[in-house]
């Protein structure tokens, strides 16, 4: 989200970290200040919650294990605020059953520790690349009886109102473009994750 008044307002993309580990905050913030982010960081949930809210980051990296709260809650209190910024969770943990429930909580997208900086860039990278392309588009377009609102990041049908993470989203506007064709999940992967396959 750009300022836009007053040139000297800080047009930097910005980014919260939120995790308690002094080293992988510091890590983090020297790399994403040199690739020209603003960084933010905060290490505990609440403090991170506040932020967020004050500071609007336009990505928020979140630790799962956090000191008075773990990353599933933060990121379910970010969303029960309206938050819709992009949320990259950085997990010790790779078993599938912390993934679905991080995705239920409403994070976009995770990390695994020890992570590659150089990857988590590329990732952040990604979800801009595709911010920008969404705005440039329609905000509001029809899959089946469900009207997707692009802006609000919402589907909706009747009274029913869904709230999308920013990947679902991307999903539905990559299957809206090439609607009637079979898209492959290689090419999901690609164009909405921004991965390459091997
Ligand atoms: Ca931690």
């Amino acid at each position: 989200m750009l300022q836009t008044s007053g040139v000297s307002e800080d047009e930097r993309k910005r980014i919260l970290i939120i995790e308690d580990e002094p080293d992988i905050v510091r890590g983090l913030r020297d790399a994403l200040e040199f690739e020209g982010f603003a960084v933010e960081a905060r290490g505990t949930g609440s403090e991170g919650v506040a932020t967020a809210l004050e500071w609007g980051p336009d990505c928020v990296l979140l630790d799962l294990m956090l000191p008075d709260d773990n990353g599933y809650r933060v990121c379910e209190v970010l969303r029960g605020k309206n938050q819709v910024v992009p949320i990259i969770m950085l997990t010790a943990k790779a078993q599938e059953a912390d993934k679905v429930r991080g995705l239920d909580a409403g994070a976009d997208d995770y990390v695994t520790k020890p992570f590659s900086v150089a990857e988590l860039i590329a990732r952040i990278n990604a979800i801009f690349r595709r911010q920008a392309r969404l705005s440039a588009t329609d905000d509001t377009f029809l899959i089946g009886a469900w009207s997707i609102n692009a802006r609000k990041h919402t589907m909706s049908r009747g009274r029913t109102v869904k709230r999308l993470t920013f990947y679902e989203l991307e999903v539905l506007k990559l299957l809206r473009e090439r609607e009637d064709e079979a898209v492959s999940r290689d090419e999901l992967l690609e164009k909405v994750w921004g991965v390459q396959p091997n």
